[in-house]
């Protein structure tokens, strides 16, 4: 069953589009990575998902999920120096627009945040202050905060940018157990290709433009992967 539906999308900025023709159906269960160089459209893409760019033309659509229910973790998403909240607390904000007008959140709600911390082995962080978190450990919080937004689909840009190689293994692990344990439907924007390739099912590769998107075996295959793959860092041969 389709979770999203983008048809016949262009989007961009001050009416001029910088990301055209976007037809994409995302099932639900999926694992969708976006590919491609620097200003091919990714973020912008993602924008779109999130509906904070309109296609002009074209449709975004959602399917058995609300807007509400959609978790999204930033590329820049860090903690601030000034930001005085609790681990528990920041996981637990991740209700906050399911909370309607009430003003607190339910047993529901904190159970939920409690089995995400574990979910992610974070639990011994619990009553931790968020700023005082390394970056690693940090992202891994803000992961059980969109998490706990959502069990349905999670919206990640470049969720491993700029953490070493052994942090954004340990991400791309959780996620992977994320997709394959809780069913939740990922679409991720990934410069790490060969992460990239071992945890997602189908790969999108933009170039202001839809290239390729098929599944990560027919990515392979494709002159489109293979002159991409060729222009990555060594380790992706390597592995
Ligand atoms: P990527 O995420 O693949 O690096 P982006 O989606 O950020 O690419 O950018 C795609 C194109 O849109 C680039 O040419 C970029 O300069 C342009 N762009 C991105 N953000 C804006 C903006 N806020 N206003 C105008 N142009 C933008």
């Amino acid at each position: 069953m389709p979770i999203l539906q983008i048809t016949g999308a262009c989007f961009g900025y001050g009416g001029r589009a910088v990301l055209h023709n976007v037809n994409l159906t995302v099932e639900a269960g999926d694992y969708l990575c976006v590919v491609g160089e620097n200003g091919s459209g990714k973020s912008t893409l993602v924008k779109g998902i999130l509906q904070l760019l309109p296609p002009q033309p074209g449709t975004v659509r959602y399917d058995g999920v609300t807007f509400r229910e959609v978790g999204y973790l930033a590329q820049d998403a860090a903690p601030r120096a000034d930001f005085p909240a609790g681990v528990f607390e920041v996981v637990l904000s991740g209700r906050l627009g399911h909370r309607g007008f009430l003003p607190f959140y339910s047993r529901a709600d904190k159970r939920l945040a409690a089995e995400n911390l574990a979910v992610l082995g974070i639990a011994d962080l619990r009553d931790r202050c968020f700023r005082e978190l390394s970056g690693g450990q940090a992202r891994r919080v803000l992961l059980a905060r969109a998490l706990t937004a959502s069990q349905k689909l999670l919206i990640l840009d470049e969720p491993a940018a700029g953490f070493d190689p052994l942090v954004s293994a340990e991400m791309h692990r959780l996620l992977k157990k994320i997709n394959a344990e809780l069913g939740v439907t990922i679409i991720m924007v990934s410069h790490d290709l060969s992460a990239a390739m071992d945890c997602a099912k189908h790969i999108l590769h933009l170039k202001n433009r839809p290239l390729f998107y098929g599944t990560v075996a027919d990515y392979w295959r494709s002159a489109v992967g293979r002159a991409f793959l060729e222009h990555q860092p060594e380790k992706c041969e390597n592995d």
